[in-house]
């Protein structure tokens, strides 16, 4: 029989699975299975340049449909409801059952509900397909004033695009700063002043206890009772992993698939990447569960080598960006655990600046706004783990040449 690979998500984990077995000279079936109906597409765009009207779906698809024809990829449209490790079967949720010899799983995550009253009103979104992008333009349509419930990336990017398109905006951000998980308090100034700048009104210290309206979204509620006006609102407080599908077939799971630095599952026969995915990373000395675009490559890439008997091991440094107006952030590593911040540039002033982060004395991350030398130094310096020299990291004209 031929051998068949299945990969359950088809979205940037689960392309880059399919087109790697293909590279690793996977022999036999590859059927790519995803429940939203579409070519694979790529998710940042969403809060940036789709939803700001500056790029067409056609180019939102991560590789056109002629790519999985050629490379003998099937794509199949649904949602796999069980994995039965036993008979090597899985069962789609029209019934069809499909017998498999690897299964790569990249089911991804989904958006963190806020469960408040009144969420199910019309005009309150969460952001996480192009369906919801579409729904968001419809009604940012009309104008008026929309209200980010979430000040973290993807809250941040959406306010920017939604500037963009003339509408009035304002960001409630229950901590006490925007950015406050990922970024040391200067970035989050910085990101605070820059959209004041734009016009964009961010709140912080509040709490959304509740939506109020007739139907439609009318108002937002806070904790002690205030209440803003809101012609729509988008909810953008993070999101879970997908791992429904891995916990009822018995596959260890803990704050996402649990991966080695093959992308093993606890299932020999079992891979899994990308936002569902919780990495043992020995740089780091703990289990990761990373949400961004390269690190679902990365770890897809690994996925495909051990579906076909290969070895390639997850080792690139994580990185990130975002964008925001004319800002193009980049983020090397992680910065978890940091006890000292070297700034290189004056973020309460300008629009280009580094934020380095240490750690006894080594570099761990760096966050690098619009300066990409910046950034292309810190992967190297952290991935080699070489000294640091505070004073060459604090020099303001040694890259900053390079910073646009
Ligand atoms: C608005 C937005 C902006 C972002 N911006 C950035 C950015 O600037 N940079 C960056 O690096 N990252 C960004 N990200 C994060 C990035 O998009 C994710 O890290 C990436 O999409 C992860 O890919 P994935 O394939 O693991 O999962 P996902 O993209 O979540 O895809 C999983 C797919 O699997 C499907 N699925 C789930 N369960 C099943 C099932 N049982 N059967 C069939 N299909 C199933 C899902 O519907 C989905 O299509 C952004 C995300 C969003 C939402």
């Amino acid at each position: 029989m031929t051998p068949r690979a299945l990969v359950v998500g088809a979205s940037h984990a689960g392309a880059q699975v399919a087109a790697g077995l293909r590279q690793h000279k996977w022999d036999g079936d590859i059927v790519l299975i995803g429940d939203e109906a579409a070519l694979p597409y790529q998710r940042p765009p969403l809060s940036k340049a789709y939803l700001a009207g500056d790029m067409a779906v056609d180019a939102l698809a991560i590789r056109g449909a002629d790519f999985y024809a050629k490379q003998e990829i099937t794509r199949r449209d649904g949602a796999v409801e069980s994995i039965d490790r036993a008979a090597q079967q899985v069962e789609l949720a029209d019934g069809a059952r499909l017998r498999y010899d690897r299964i790569a799983l990249c089911t991804g995550a989904r958006p963190r509900r806020l469960n408040a009253p009144g969420e199910d009103l019309e005009g309150v979104f969460y952001l996480r397909t192009s369906a919801d992008v579409e729904a968001i333009r419809v009604a940012a349509r009309t104008g008026g004033r929309a209200v980010i419930v979430g000040g973290g990336y993807v809250g941040l990017e959406t306010a920017a695009s939604l500037r963009k398109l003339g509408l009035e905006v304002i960001v409630l951000e229950a901590a006490e700063r925007v950015l406050g998980r990922v970024t040391a308090p200067q970035v989050s100034a910085f990101y605070t002043r820059v959209h004041a700048e734009e016009g964009v009104e961010i709140r912080t210290g509040a709490a959304v206890e509740a939506f109020a309206g007739d139907r439609r979204v009318q108002e937002v509620v806070l904790a002690g009772g205030e209440r803003i006006a809101a012609d729509f609102v988008i909810i953008g407080i993070g999101v879970l992993p997908n791992t429904d599908l891995a916990t009822t077939a018995g596959i260890v799971v803990d704050d996402g698939v649990v991966i080695d630095d093959r992308a093993r599952t606890s299932d020999p026969l079992i891979t899994a990447a990308g936002d569902c995915a919780s990495h043992d990373m020995a740089r780091y000395g703990r289990r990761i569960r990373l949400e961004s675009v390269p690190s679902a490559g990365e770890q897809a890439k690994a996925a495909a080598a051990t579906m076909c008997g290969k070895t390639k091991e997850i080792a690139a440094l994580p990185w990130f960006w975002s964008d925001q107006y004319d800002l193009k952030l980049q983020i090397a590593g992680l910065n978890h655990g940091y006890d000292e911040i070297v700034v290189s540039g004056d973020p309460t002033r300008d629009r280009a600046f580094t934020c380095y982060y240490l750690r006894e004395g080594q570099l761990i991350a760096a966050d690098c706004i619009n300066r990409p030398r910046d950034f292309i130094f810190s992967k190297q310096t952290i991935s080699s783990g070489k000294e640091v020299d505070r004073a060459e990291l604090e020099r303001t004209d040694s890259r900053v040449g390079s910073s646009r």
